[in-house]
């Protein structure tokens, strides 16, 4: 029985009592403890991650409305996200699939995939879910539990911060365009769009948040597509988030997590990638790991049993975004990207 299924099983037993979420705090092992780094890294240098621009990504999203399957923003965003990369010199394409959401409602659905350099054999994957919760079933005011959310964090944060890599990356013509590895953006769809967690003694159903990235890990846009690694970016830019070692991650990739916090420290960013354990998630990077084989970190404000107190909730929404946070993250992927096309540069 693995973890997934142990935690299921102990969640059948005390439906009331739990999370389970867009993100599922999976089961009480304890991940690996991982040591602080003491070498230093060479930082090769970037281009500059711009975190207004990428606040103004979180806003348009937010600015359609909730981007829920089957809704007219859900449609308009998908549009808008194919043609900004587009914009920035990204080959795109849509995966259009129906899933099969857990009160059997079909979700017509589309993973967005945009490649960089689509011919490297060495490739970084990048994801985060574009989709938005349609109930706001962790809101204090009960009444309004079943109204979409605005998901500036939740959904709005991730594509935001991959909307300006993408920018930054595709615009570069001279010594910081990108040669010597190819990247993969994938935005999966229909994450968010699990049981309510207000329902009392509903039976848990497996699998049923994450479809996006469930329908990829099965269906991958290119036959025999894999990827050096991953890196998930889910609710990455509340004011003073806190991002520790999600257990999954370490669990399939200890020296990717490594990689990227270290790579965090040495920037300066310390107080947002912090060298603690947490519990391990049912997230889209769990899919990928487990059905696609490519291992991949999940970079997540969860912390002793929380998503943050704005989580599906309505307080989701553009006041709780900040710049530095966006700026946080965004600078590491940048970076760790770029170091990882020095290194191939230099064999
Ligand atoms: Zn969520």
């Amino acid at each position: 029985m693995n973890d997934i299924l142990r935690f299921a099983t102990g969640w059948f037993k005390l439906p009331a009592l739990g999370v389970w979420l867009c993100i599922i705090a999976a089961c009480q092992e304890q991940p690996k403890e991982m040591p602080q780094n003491t070498t230093k890294l060479i930082l090769h240098p970037t281009p500059e991650f711009n975190a207004d621009s990428a606040y103004t990504f979180v806003e348009q999203q937010v600015a359609l409305g909730p981007r829920v399957p089957n809704t007219e923003p859900h449609r308009k965003a998908a549009e808008m996200f194919l043609s900004a990369f587009r914009r920035f010199g990204w080959e795109v394409q849509a995966q259009d699939f129906e899933a099969i959401a857990y009160n059997g409602t079909i979700l017509k659905s589309r993973n967005i995939i945009a490649s960089y350099n689509p011919q490297a054999k060495r490739r970084i994957l990048l994801a985060a879910h574009w989709d938005t919760r349609p109930y706001a079933d962790m809101d204090e005011d009960k009444s309004r539990r079943r109204e979409a959310i605005d998901g500036a964090n939740d959904g709005g944060s991730g594509v935001g911060v991959l909307l300006e890599i993408a920018r930054v990356i595709g615009k570069q013509q001279d010594s910081l365009k990108i040669s010597h590895i190819g990247i993969d953006i994938i935005l999966f769809d229909s994450e968010d769009y699990g049981q309510p967690q207000d329902e009392e003694q509903v039976a848990f159903k497996k699998d049923s948040w994450c479809l996006g990235s469930q329908h990829w890990a099965k269906n991958k846009h290119r036959e025999g597509y894999t990827a050096y690694y991953g890196i998930l970016l889910d609710m990455v830019g509340a004011k003073d988030a806190r991002f520790l070692l999600e257990g999954h991650s370490m669990e399939y990739a200890p020296s990717v997590v490594k990689k990227v916090w270290d790579t965090a420290h040495q920037l300066g960013f310390g107080k947002y990638f912090v060298y603690e354990a947490t519990n391990s998630l049912i997230d889209d990077h769990l899919y990928v790991n487990q059905l696609a084989g490519i291992p991949m970190i999940d970079i997540i404000q969860y912390e002793k049993g929380s998503f943050g107190s704005f989580w599906h909730t309505h307080r989701d929404k553009m006041d709780i975004i900040s710049k530095e946070t966006l700026y946080a993250v965004g600078k590491t992927v940048l970076q760790v990207l770029y170091n990882e096309d020095a290194a191939i540069a230099e064999q």
